[in-house]
């Protein structure tokens, strides 16, 4: 098993063993269920309480990770996360799901009382969050998503 910071792991390869909590790991998705997959051994990575922000241009796999952090979370099922664009934040128990793209500013986001919610035991995924650097919390995880041609999707993570 190669643990060695930014290699490139298939899905299959991808061991909890290795996760070391400073490291950038770095993963390839070929479809969306692999997508739902990772998120799912992400999610059992996660401390009970983390912010994470999901970064990457629309399409790139952000709402569709989400799922799979939530449902390996055991907060709710694939099939019943939704994209928070239009309500902003959806609660499924102790995950949270934000969507900030519609928000152009930060007193917007000031508004939604998003400090009470980081305070909170439960994991915190956040789409467009980066927009907002000083709105977020200093200790937090960052996973950007890119698209690599075709269904490939890069998924780094960033402790
Ligand atoms: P975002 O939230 O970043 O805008 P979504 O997760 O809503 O993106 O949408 C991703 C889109 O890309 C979906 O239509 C999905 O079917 C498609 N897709 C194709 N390949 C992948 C992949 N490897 N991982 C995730 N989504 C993929
Ligand atoms: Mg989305």
């Amino acid at each position: 098993m190669n643990c060695s910071p930014a290699h490139s792991r298939a899905i299959d390869q991808i061991n909890a063993s290795c996760y070391d909590p400073s490291e950038l790991q770095r993963f390839e998705t070929r479809s969306e269920e692999e997508t739902i997959e990772l998120g799912r051994k992400i999610a059992s990575q996660l401390p009970k309480r983390a912010v994470v922000l999901l970064i990457g241009n629309l399409g790139a796999g952000k709402t569709t990770l989400a799922k799979g952090i939530i449902s390996g979370l055991g907060a709710a099922a694939p099939e019943e996360v939704s994209s928070p664009t239009f309500t902003l934040i959806h609660e499924y128990g102790s995950a949270y799901h934000i969507d900030l793209y519609r928000l152009d500013h930060a007193a917007q986001v000031a508004g939604l009382g998003l400090d009470e919610i980081f305070d909170r035991e439960a994991v915190v995924l956040i789409e467009w969050g980066e927009r907002f650097p000083e709105l977020m919390p200093a200790e937090r995880i960052e996973i950007r998503l890119s698209a690599a041609g075709g269904d490939v999707r890069v998924i780094e993570m960033l402790d």
